[in-house]
């Protein structure tokens, strides 16, 4: 393709407090580390093959912005640094909120909150404005996080902030402008229960009205006990009273691996082509990754067919559309730095070989034993039978949104 033009968001305070979030002590300086240190930002220039990369410093969001989707209560509450001191001079949550249990309040909760909604936020408003092509906020991805309450480590539901501004976008059309339509597409372990329930609607709702302007579709592990427990998070069936078309799911067993990544992909790219989206926005949560303390699926970062690194590299290089790539899960803070340095160089054109040795810098001891990029496939085996995922290949949605 032609040169991309990429955006990724940091700023030494969205470190700072990005660095604090509790279940993920570290993690973002650890990451913006490596990537700073394999010089993706730095002189890159446009060659004309590749990208030109600018960085942007992200604004704490305000609570207007956060009001776009959470509730007036749950933001006044979060904001105020008063209500966090004083939950944590008590040692106490506060369940209304979610916060507590694995969403404790944490010093820096009010900024670190406007921050990574602020650096989402920043990210898809260079994609609306026609200032970027591709956008990149590791910070961001905080799939669980609701309208008044914060669930499963997530505070703020940035990636609905996000799609809610590129909704505002205008689209060249003959004979008027019309609006975008934005796939959520989340690779996270995890089911993106905050986001899809945002935009689902049910198919009675939604019969004989307009396509609507969003579509997720959430790859992810699920079963009984699993986090988060949602109806949504089954492989769709029409006969289901929930049943949305565009509202998509596809469950992975145990052991994921690429094989069956590569396998499901081509429905994937089905639901995108028959969508046409303007903007896709990627959720690369990388607990699915092997090596990560979940252990519960095998998914590799490496380049073979269906790799976390191929899946990505089909969206930045084949979609035609407007990207932005959002973080979200990933417990094993080395292995994310992997991930998410190795997906940045992708989005900017010139990926890096994941025999790349681990450059010198101020955390480079947290990457012994390999001391390479590369995140390989453990031994687990893949639970994924053919039998599932033939039932995945023929449950294909797409025909009702023909236009
Ligand atoms: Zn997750």
């Amino acid at each position: 393709m032609s040169s991309r033009r990429v955006v990724y968001v940091v700023s030494n305070e969205l470190v700072k407090y990005a660095s604090l979030l509790p279940s993920n002590r570290n993690r973002s300086l650890i990451v913006h580390s490596l990537v700073k240190a394999f010089g993706l930002l730095g002189d890159l220039q446009d060659d004309g093959q590749g990208a030109c990369v600018r960085v942007i410093r992200p604004y704490p969001a305000g609570a207007r912005d956060l009001t776009a989707y959470h509730s007036r209560d749950y933001v006044e509450f979060l904001l105020n640094p008063e209500t966090t001191s004083s939950l944590l001079a008590n040692s106490s949550g506060h369940a209304e909120y979610g916060l507590e249990e694995d969403c404790p309040p944490f010093k820096g909760l009010p900024e670190y909150a406007r921050l990574v909604a602020g650096a989402s936020l920043a990210a898809a408003t260079a994609l609306r404005d026609g200032h970027a092509d591709i956008a990149i906020c590791w910070d961001g991805g905080r799939h669980h996080a609701h309208k008044s309450q914060a669930s499963g480590f997530c505070y703020i539901a940035d990636c609905i902030l996000a799609i809610l501004a590129m909704k505002r976008a205008s689209i060249p059309s003959q004979p008027y402008p019309r609006k975008p339509r934005i796939m959520y597409l989340d690779l996270d372990l995890h089911f993106s229960d905050g986001v899809s329930q945002a935009f689902w609607s049910s198919a009675s709702v939604r019969a004989g009205g307009a396509v609507p302007q969003v579509l997720t579709l959430s790859i992810h592990h699920a079963a009984p006990g699993f986090f988060p427990a949602s109806p949504l998070a089954s492989l769709p069936n029409v006969e289901d009273a929930s049943f949305d078309p565009f509202t998509l799911s596809i469950p992975l067993a145990k052991g994921a691996s690429g094989t069956t990544f590569a396998r499901i992909w081509p429905a994937v790219e089905r639901a995108k082509d028959a969508f046409g989206p303007d903007f896709v926005v990627v959720q690369c949560g990388v607990d699915g990754l092997a090596g990560d303390p979940n252990g519960v699926w095998n998914w590799s970062l490496g380049d073979s067919d269906g790799s976390l690194g191929w899946c990505i590299s089909r969206v930045c290089g084949h979609w035609k559309c407007k990207t932005l790539l959002l973080g979200g899960g990933g417990y094993n803070s080395p292995n994310a730095a992997r991930a998410w340095t190795y997906l940045t160089s992708i989005a900017l054109g010139h990926p890096l070989s994941l025999d790349a040795n681990i450059p010198d810098h101020a955390a480079y001891p947290l990457y012994e034993h390999s001391f390479t990029l590369d995140v390989p496939q453990g031994n687990a085996q893949d639970q994924n039978s053919d039998e599932y995922l033939s039932e995945v290949e023929i449950n294909d949605h797409t025909e009702p949104w023909s236009q």
